[in-house]
């Protein structure tokens, strides 16, 4: 699944080819694909006419602002707020930037035609992923549920070793569950938070409430470490994620644990394993990241020896 660097390199693509287009219409191919209105011509008449002005990012999700320009507007005059376009990309979906009329991808869900001979394609082979079109007179906030109860991104200075104490104090739940739970932090999921474990010494299982502040201070900047290391790169190279031109990242070639279970440590060289928590596959290598004596009886036995 995209996570914050993913999703944050398709915005910027966005931003790059994008912007000050109008829409002129477009075609569902597959109403799967839409969250909000879900009639067709409901979503593609919001749209039409519009021009994005705006590309925002907010965890995981893309925000489009559109507005409808002045030579095209009913009254003529400056611009008129146009709503937003929403997108989640969850498991494989894909926005892609072409020529219009290219060859169609399989699982093509949405297309949206815009001047200049140009679209936007909206291509999921899972089906999971949704578009949303947020009139103006409704928040993304109102309509996207998703967004209501999202945490503080990671990037910001509200995302620190202090709120991840306060936040998890009472939980007893394994660190590694409490990180992907987008109410505690928005735009994490499974690559970065192995490897930002990995980095800050922590085993997955650990409860939450038991880590100390100077280990949640490692946890933080590994977490602020790992994504921009991938932003970097132009987000993974794992899953399908591909960018607006339909390329790649290059994140996959440096991962420390994701996806290297079996595979020596390149730290130590131990095998690293594969847990799993919460149905979510976990990887760690169990001497960098040892579990602490009081998660392990044995450990603390040899300790008290
Ligand atoms: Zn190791």
């Amino acid at each position: 699944m995209p996570e914050l660097p993913e999703v944050e390199t398709v915005r910027r693509g966005l931003a790059q080819a994008c912007l000050g287009v109008t829409c002129l219409g477009g075609e569902v191919l597959d109403r799967r694909g839409l969250a909000s209105p879900q009639s067709e011509a409901a979503f593609l008449h919001g749209l039409r006419g519009q021009t994005f002005v705006d590309w925002q990012r907010r965890g995981k999700y893309l925000l489009g602002r559109l507005a409808m320009m002045a030579s095209t507007s009913r009254t003529g005059e400056g611009h008129e707020p146009g709503g937003w376009l929403g997108v989640h990309l969850r498991m494989t979906g894909q926005l892609l930037w072409l020529e219009a009329n290219a060859p169609l991808q399989k699982h093509t869900r949405v297309r949206l035609f815009f001047e200049g001979q140009r679209e936007l394609r909206f291509v999921d082979q899972r089906t999971f992923g949704k578009l949303w079109w947020v009139s103006p007179d409704q928040t993304p906030e109102g309509v996207i549920s998703g967004l209501q109860h999202l945490g503080p991104e990671p990037l910001s200075p509200q995302f620190s070793a202090s709120y991840l104490q306060e936040r998890l104090r009472d939980r007893k739940r394994p660190i590694k569950s409490a990180l992907l739970d987008q109410a505690l932090v928005a735009g994490l999921g499974n690559i970065y938070t192995d490897e930002a474990l990995f980095l800050s010494g922590l085993h997955p299982a650990t409860p939450g409430s038991e880590l100390t502040f100077s280990q949640l201070q490692r946890l933080q900047s590994a977490i602020v470490q790992v994504l921009e290391t991938s932003l970097r790169e132009g987000g993974t190279t794992f899953s399908d994620f591909r960018n607006l031109s339909g390329v790649n990242g290059n994140y996959g070639g440096v991962a420390w644990v994701y996806r290297r279970g079996g595979q020596p440590c390149r730290v130590c060289n131990t095998v690293i394993l594969r847990l799993k928590l919460a149905g979510r596959s976990s990887h760690f290598c169990p001497y960098c990241q040892p579990l602490t004596s009081h998660l392990n009886p044995e450990a603390k036995n040899n300790f008290a020896i």
